[in-house]
């Protein structure tokens, strides 16, 4: 059985700009991927395949019709089967259920009895985790989840919420937490704070991702950082994250903060940011 991996986080923090990365890290590497964006954004896959918008699951069967596996799958960089869930029509619906309607398809399509992947990408929104955007982690459909966060307090907020979501379903059968993928890391306090949030709720950071312009450059040519700068520092980063989520198989159920708790603590990094201007995580653990 592939691997399936689940990476969430807040709106906009980087999920699916690493997880083409992964993806792409991981095709180099000679792994069969297939990645399946679940944010109604439908943007996923899109620096896989030269900046392209790929049709949606649910656009396709919106009339009733039956589409076939060509119709919703496309081979994007190395050979990535690259598929995009799509969302409902704005203001009807429930864009949850469609992720799971686009799930369930894609077996029905047999997508992975004839891809054979190895690694199976979800790339999945995590503003609010209600009952549709937790299906992934519910249903035993994934195996691990990682969760991107910066050192933003709603990013951090956005990855409590889902350590929430993972201690509820985890322990009847539902998928654990492979750690936090920390992203847009710039010098000064942003990894010690992501470091000891990983700590007081039980889990780890299994990559520092630098905030890098060669990111945002790969991106205006609708390509990865691993396809449009291979040699970049940014590029083994991103290696060297796909090799680690694929390789170490190791997860827990989250311990999150209770909401006072998890305000406090920001609170009191605020205080001791702005007091001494330099990370002290030590300090704030005292
Ligand atoms: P999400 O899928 O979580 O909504 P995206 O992957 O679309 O977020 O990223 C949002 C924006 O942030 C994009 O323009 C992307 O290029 C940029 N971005 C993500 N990660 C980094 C990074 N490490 N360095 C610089 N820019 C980044
Ligand atoms: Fe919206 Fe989530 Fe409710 Fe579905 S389950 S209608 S996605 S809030
Ligand atoms: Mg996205």
């Amino acid at each position: 059985r592939p691997q399936h991996l689940a990476i969430y986080g807040k709106g906009g923090i980087g999920k699916s700009t690493t997880t083409s990365n992964i993806a792409a890290a991981l095709a180099e590497a000679g792994y069969k991927v297939v990645q399946i964006g679940c944010d109604p954004k439908s943007d996923s896959t899109n620096t896989l395949r030269g900046g392209a918008w790929l049709n949606t699951v649910l656009d396709r069967t919106r009339d009733g019709s039956a589409p076939r596996l060509e119709d919703i799958a496309a081979v994007g960089y190395r050979g990535v089967i690259c598929v995009e869930a799509g969302g409902p029509v704005p203001g009807v619906g429930c864009a949850g259920r469609g992720i799971n309607a686009a799930i369930s398809l894609l077996h029905e399509l047999h997508l992975f009895e004839e891809a054979k992947p190895d690694v199976v990408l979800y790339d999945v929104l995590g503003d609010v985790v209600c009952g549709g955007f937790a299906v992934p982690i519910r249903e035993g459909l994934t195996d691990r989840v990682y969760v991107v966060s910066s050192a933003d307090f709603m990013a951090v907020y956005a990855a409590n919420n889902l350590f929430r979501a993972i201690n509820k379903y985890a322990p009847s059968g539902g998928a654990r937490l492979g750690g936090l993928i920390a992203n847009s890391i710039q010098p000064g306090f942003s990894r010690p704070l992501i470091d000891d949030f990983a700590a007081r709720t039980g889990t780890r950071a299994v990559e520092y991702v630098p905030r890098s312009p060669t990111v945002a450059q790969s991106e205006l040519c609708g390509r990865t950082v691993i396809e449009a700068a291979p040699a970049s520092p940014q590029a083994d980063v991103y290696r060297a994250l796909a090799r680690t989520i694929v390789e170490d198989t190791s997860s827990v159920i989250p311990k999150p903060l209770a909401p006072a708790e998890l305000r406090q603590w920001a609170r009191d990094w605020g205080d001791l940011l702005l007091r001494d201007g330099a990370p002290q995580p030590a300090a704030v653990a005292a």
